[in-house]
């Protein structure tokens, strides 16, 4: 049998830093699960900038496409500011994004018991919370044309066009059931029915979806603005939710920080399933590449860790591994350790990126 493959991009500043211990953990799952990866390791950002003068390689992309699915840590950084904005290193991410296709963006949000000081929200409305935003990412409002900046009479106008096709719709809904049916079965679609046509067609995709194809998957619209409210008032109703590009981004960024710092939160990207049964899928941390704390020991590598446990659940079909992996963190930030970013107002001693790695080994057992 061939082994699952991973391609493994650590890019700049704490993204290499963060890597160093997700590699520890998946030689902890080699050596005492028998969990074999065939693992490569490229360039991406500004660490491709500098080889090779662009900020992803053909052949980087080349081996994207093939392999089960991606890990990377982040890129950017201060000396790549002035570049010309084709060789910037985000361009590399976002040229990763756009040719392997990936329309789904999955960023859970969820509360670790320790941590639930950090929300701005009271600690019994975000103790336990554990929900899931799927937020299209290659259509809506920022590809849509016409865009842009015109002149009329004598004044500007600006414009940006919100476009949804069926199978656009289609696509990622039936993305959101099947996570649906993989947690708690729940699915809240979000979108603007009332006062746009793009969400009138994706409201009724959605429940076309969910009546021929997934009729045991509980299903509910909400308007996102009332969506919005929602997350902040009760967050735990929710399971699953569906949302489009834009409100995605809002509704994502704004659900995330209700469990406390950027260094906890892992992402994945999906896109079509390939012919081995497993989606097109990158996996990272969202935060970026800290120029600010990178080299000094100071980084969380949480996300990155949680980044890859989402990789061992949804493209390794390895559930029981990624909940003991989540459990070892999970053990970690309740035996009181933290890094400095999760310091609270009482203080401590912070321990070191590489301390977090070996604490959350020792917890998987
Ligand atoms: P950032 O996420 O890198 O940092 C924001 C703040 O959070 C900083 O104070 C940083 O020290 C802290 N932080 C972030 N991750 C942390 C971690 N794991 N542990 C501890 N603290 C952490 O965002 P920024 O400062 O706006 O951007 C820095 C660079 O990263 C820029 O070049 C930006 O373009 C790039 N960026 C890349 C990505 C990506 O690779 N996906 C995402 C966002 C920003």
């Amino acid at each position: 049998m061939t082994k699952p493959s991973l391609l493994i991009l650590p890019g700049d500043g704490i993204g290499p830093e963060v890597m160093v211990q997700v590699r520890k953990i998946i030689s902890w799952f080699g050596n005492y699960k028998g969990l074999d990866f065939d693992i490569s390791e490229d360039l991406v950002g500004g660490a491709a900038y500098d080889a090779h003068g662009i900020p992803l390689h053909d052949e980087t992309m080349a081996k994207a496409q093939e392999v089960d699915a991606v890990l990377l840590g982040a890129v950017g950084g201060p000396k790549y500011d002035t570049l010309d904005f084709s060789l910037k290193p985000e361009r590399g991410l976002l040229r990763l994004r756009k040719e392997m296709d990936l329309f789904a963006n999955l960023r859970p949000a969820q509360c670790f018991d320790a941590l639930a000081d950090f929300s701005s929200l009271k600690k019994n409305v975000v103790s336990g919370l554990d929900i899931m935003i799927v937020r299209e990412s290659t259509s809506g409002v920022y590809f849509g044309e016409p865009r842009g900046i015109f002149e009329e009479g004598n004044e500007r106008f600006g414009i940006n066009t919100q476009r949804y096709t069926e199978s656009e719709i289609d696509r990622v809904a039936r993305n959101a059931f099947e996570l649906a049916r993989r947690r708690n079965n729940k699915v809240c679609s979000m979108e603007k029915a009332n006062v746009m046509e793009s969400g009138v067609l994706w409201r009724e995709i959605v429940q076309k979806v969910h009546d021929e194809d997934y009729p045991d998957v509980e299903l509910s619209h909400m308007y996102a603005d009332a969506g919005a409210m929602q997350l902040c008032r009760w967050p735990k109703q929710f399971d699953v939710i569906v949302t489009d590009n834009l409100f995605g981004d809002l509704l994502s960024d704004a659900a995330a920080m209700l469990t406390g710092s950027l260094g906890m939160l892992p992402s994945a990207t999906l896109g079509h399933v390939m012919a081995n049964g497993r989606p097109k899928a990158m996996y990272e941390p969202v935060h970026g590449s800290a120029p600010d704390i990178a080299g000094q020991g100071k980084a969380n590598p949480i996300a990155c860790i949680l980044s890859f446990a989402m990789a061992l659940r949804y493209s390794f079909d390895c559930g029981a591994e990624a909940d003991l992996l989540e459990g070892a963190v999970q053990k970690v930030l309740a035996s009181g350790m933290r890094t400095a970013d999760l310091m609270g107002p009482e203080g401590g001693i912070p321990i070191s990126t590489s301390d977090m790695g070996d604490a959350i080994i020792a917890a998987l057992g």
